[in-house]
């Protein structure tokens, strides 16, 4: 999975998961991007794991409802909005954009794990609502509609 084009990716999920029984559990290692994980989900993958959340956290990108966040960025100096308008977890609900590029700026360690809680927040949530469009049989049509929102792979 890891360096592959993502279209390579998916052609192998697909071929593996012909071979595993459905009733086994599916694991997919290093699949890390939002938009990877719902392709993946929709070949019959289970599982997942990735360093992407945290170790983009650490530098300061941040997966956002409205896409990807560059917290150095200098538009934010000033910026008394939360990460994410749309998120709900403790860096979104106390810190400001301002606050957290300023301890990315001065070297502070709790940046980088700020900005990692909430990426980890945004895949818990993400994965939440697959599970429950999966419940619900609307996966395909949620699938179709998030994956044209969705582009952190080449944004
Ligand atoms: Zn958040």
């Amino acid at each position: 999975m890891i360096g592959e084009p993502a279209i390579l990716t998916n052609e192998m999920v697909h071929v593996a998961n012909q071979v595993i029984p459905e009733k086994r559990l599916r694991y997919l290692m290093g699949c890390g991007y939002p938009e990877d994980i719902i392709e993946a989900v929709g070949l019959g993958a289970d599982l997942f794991d990735c360093v992407l959340p945290t170790r983009n956290g650490r530098t300061g990108m941040a997966f956002t409802s409205q896409g990807k966040v560059i917290i150095k960025a200098s538009r934010y100096s000033t910026d008394r909005a939360p990460l994410d308008k749309n998120c709900g977890c403790y860096t979104c609900r106390n810190f400001s954009r301002a606050y957290l590029r300023h301890l990315f700026n001065t070297g502070e360690a709790l940046a980088g794990r700020l900005v990692s809680y909430h990426n980890i927040n945004f895949y818990m949530e993400l994965m939440a609502r697959i599970r429950n469009h999966i419940k619900k049989g609307t996966f395909r049509a949620f699938s179709r509609r998030i994956l044209r929102k969705f582009d952190f792979r080449n944004s």
